[in-house]
């Protein structure tokens, strides 16, 4: 689209920010600027404020690396919840898609991302080593492997057998009510809630 579509440089500087969401195209993030242009100055100012809060000051929670106001997210400061059982999740969204199930108590594990030759991605460029620590001093009885059914998310799976098979826990995947190929986020929240409760023990072998 051309860049000197709009009668400001100011609007079109936006709608670019705005663009750059997925699954938003310059159309829709025209709309979105004119929507927020609407609104009182106030309201547009705490927008960004907003924005500029989060950039500062979000952390990545030091023991599980879920996002975090504090050095320790509310899910790992929770006393209620079980410890000992750590689900181990590619990325944050699948942290929030696994809470929305409200069927798991246990805490979680975010790894960065999977085992992916073609992109590049190995064991070293992932929080594996802060896992086999945790693992080691714990006491965790159970890691539940809930990476995608994908063949990269198999690789970390045997991966992570591999490396921390040695330790006295029982490692498990997610039972397969979630098809080859799809990703966690967009598992409805029944089906996921249940793959967690119906999990099956995981022996290195793809299920
Ligand atoms: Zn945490």
């Amino acid at each position: 689209m051309d860049k000197d579509q709009y009668s400001s440089a100011l609007f079109n500087e936006t709608v670019n920010e705005f663009a750059k969401f997925p699954g938003i195209g310059k159309r829709t993030a025209a709309r979105l600027v004119l929507h927020l242009l609407k609104q009182e100055r106030p309201i547009i100012e705490h927008f960004g404020n907003t924005i500029i809060n989060l950039a500062q000051n979000i952390k990545h929670c030091k023991c599980c690396h879920n996002i975090s106001d504090t050095d320790t997210c509310t899910i790992c400061s929770d006393r209620s919840r079980d410890h000992r059982l750590i689900c181990v999740v590619e990325n944050i969204k699948d942290v929030i898609a696994i809470e929305n199930t409200q069927q798991y108590k246990g805490v979680y594990h975010v790894l960065g991302g999977i085992i992916s030759p073609m992109e590049g991605i190995g064991p070293a460029d992932l929080s594996i080593e802060s896992l086999e620590q945790r693992v080691n001093s714990d006491q965790v009885y159970e890691l539940i492997l809930a990476l995608s059914p994908t063949m990269e998310g198999d690789t970390t799976n045997f991966y992570l057998y591999k490396k921390l098979g040695k330790y006295q826990i029982k490692l498990s995947t997610l039972a397969r009510g979630v098809s080859f190929g799809d990703e966690l986020e967009y598992a409805d929240e029944i089906t996921l809630g249940r793959s967690i409760l119906n999990r099956q023990p995981y022996d290195g072998q793809n299920l």
